[in-house]
Formats: structure tokens, sequence, C-alpha cells
């Protein structure tokens, strides 16, 4: 499976970052290896000193596609859940910085958990969903996919078109404002509407 992640999917985090608001979907790669399920710890890496926290809004793709169109792009996942997009922010600002790519700071290892996922059909509407992240108890990020500059099936049209999607691959969605460092011991909680689905420490 790959993990596809998009960036600056929300105005008020693009901004936040002070990066143009995009006009089509910008996207990355994280290896298998990067995910981390169960509420397992994230191990901080030793090669950086600042690594934030970007909750996201995960859906799994359950059905082999390629070139699809936005109209039928629903038919391609069923499931949602959250995901962390740790991201080393010091090393990418230098690989920002020199036009290079970002995996170094987007891919290592522990760089994605996940939750548990959830049938989208107990949603009213998959386009507000309202989520948020508690870092050591305290509100740090809130999200509502109605805030997405894209939503998910104009991601996977965009998507499909460059890189074929397969059933178990997951899509990162996009961070909303309010990303921040974690520190070693940092308890991170994230909720669903009002459901904690995710639970877990910095070691
Ligand atoms: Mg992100």
């Amino acid at each position: 499976m790959k993990i596809i992640c998009i960036g600056r999917n929300y105005i008020d985090h693009a901004k936040e970052l002070n990066n143009p608001v995009p006009k089509r979907p910008v996207f990355f790669m994280k290896p298998d290896s990067a995910l981390v399920i169960r509420n397992r710890p994230f191990f901080y890496p030793e090669f950086s000193k600042d690594v934030h926290h970007e909750l996201e809004v995960v859906i799994k793709i359950d059905r082999l596609g390629r070139s699809i169109q936005e109209k039928f792009a629903s038919r391609y996942y069923s499931e949602v859940g959250l995901g962390i997009d740790f991201t080393a922010r010091d090393l990418q600002a230098e690989m920002k910085s020199k036009g290079l790519p970002w995996e170094i700071a987007k891919g290592f290892d522990y760089s994605a958990p996940v939750s548990k996922f959830f049938p989208l059909s107990k949603f009213k509407d998959i386009n507000q969903i309202h989520f948020h992240l508690k870092l050591n108890g305290e509100t740090v990020q809130t999200g509502n996919t109605q805030d997405m500059i894209f939503s998910f099936d104009k991601i996977i049209a965009y998507v499909s078109q460059f890189v074929t999607l397969k059933t178990g691959d997951l899509i990162y969605t996009g961070t909303p404002a309010g990303v921040g460092p974690v520190q070693i011991n940092d308890h991170l909680e994230a909720y669903l509407e009002e459901n904690k689905i995710m639970d877990f420490y910095v070691k």
C-alpha cells in the first residue's frame, strides 16, 4: 500500500506557513514503513529538532482505479479515519529553500500514525465532518472537511491521473491551521466528531 498526502488543502494552514493557496492539489507520498497503527507511540527522530503534528482526515481506497472522473470518485472509498502527518519542519524548510523534495521531512519512520477506520455511512455529510486534536489535554487543532479547498472526490480525480490507486491505499487529506511542535512525553488525542479515535504518546 502507499500513503498519499495532500498539502495546503485548508486556506488557514496555507496562510500560517506563508504558502500560496494552490490552484491544483499538491501531493506527496510516504512509504508504508511510516505507518503507525493501534495507538502505538510516535518515536521522535534524532535528525530533527522541530517535528510538528498535522492532524488530517484520512480516507481509505477500496477499489483499484486510475484516471478516475470526479463524478465517480465516491465509489473508490467507503471508510474514513484520522491520521497525523508528522513533519520535520526544520528539514522541510531546508529542502524547500533548496527546491529539493520533502521525503526526509515527511516520509521518515513513524511519521504516519493512523486511527481505525469507520464507514462513511455513519456520517450525515462527509463534506461536513468535524475533527480536532488535543495536545496534553489542550485543543490545538480544529478542522471541518467543509473547509477543504479540494474535496475527497476532487483529490481522487486529480491524484489518479498520475498514480494508480489500489485497495488499501490511504489518502491524508491535508491539515487545518494550528500545526505545532511536539516533544518527547507529549500526549496526543484525536477526535472525529465527538469520538476519540487516537490516543498515543511521543517517545
Ligand atoms: Mg500534511
